[in-house]
């Protein structure tokens, strides 16, 4: 899952940023508000961490502004413990969820995930599954046909965009957005090879391309 992640302490966006990619969620961090309200409008985001104290526009404005333009995008926000007026203005925004600062970051990945499910049509908790491949968003392991299958990360991260959609069609920019951050290079045909490599893995008709558009998993099942 893409998330971007909205904290102005250097020290704390990077130390956090580093935890959430060792979650496997491709993290964009930036500093300020304005900043965030630009990433949101210019690319998808499946989750938001959102500082309140910010520089310039703070959080509650930002959360405001991207509830007015009713961007389904679930925001859980970092609040200094001693401000509830803080709590309620930010969820009265429109925030779905809160942390109080200091956090646990297993708490804060505990959250995450629950908001993630929020965002998804399948119910089985902490659980991706399309036939006989299962995906454990916990612990990111995969299986099909009962046994483990090893994936790369970013392999991984496309199988998990394709099972939460399945049958939706995702253009190559969707699919490239979910799988790098700003900053890192993507090669040409990086896309093509994750796909053949999934394809590989499980089998060859699961990911189907649709000529001119993109890719989409093939619920027709293998062929
Ligand atoms: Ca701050």
């Amino acid at each position: 899952m893409r998330l971007l992640l909205v904290e102005d302490d250097a020290m704390l966006g990077k130390s956090l940023q580093q935890a959430l990619q060792a979650q496997n969620y491709v993290v964009d961090w930036v500093q300020t508000g304005l900043s965030a309200l630009a990433a949101l409008q210019a690319e998808h985001f499946d989750l938001a961490v959102m500082d309140l104290g910010l520089p310039g526009l703070d959080g509650i404005r930002v959360i405001e502004e991207v509830r007015d333009q009713r961007l389904p995008l679930p925001i859980l926000i970092l609040t200094a413990r001693d401000s509830v007026q803080d709590r309620v203005s930010g969820l009265d925004a429109g925030a779905d969820d809160y942390l109080l600062k200091p956090f646990d970051l297993n708490e804060l990945f505990a959250r995450l995930r629950a908001l993630g499910r929020r965002n998804n049509a399948s119910a089985v908790v902490n659980e991706l599954s399309f036939g006989d491949i299962v995906l454990d968003t916990v612990s990111h392991q995969v299986s099909y046909q009962g046994q483990p299958v090893v994936l790369s990360r970013r392999e991984l991260l496309l199988l998990e965009v394709f099972l939460g959609r399945p049958g939706q069609v995702f253009t190559r920019q969707q699919l490239e957005q979910s799988l790098y951050g700003w900053g890192e290079e993507v090669e040409s045909n990086a896309l093509e090879v994750h796909i053949h490599h999934l394809r590989k893995k499980f089998y060859n008709g699961l990911i189907q391309t649709v000529r001119g558009v993109g890719y989409r998993l093939n619920t027709g099942g293998p062929s």
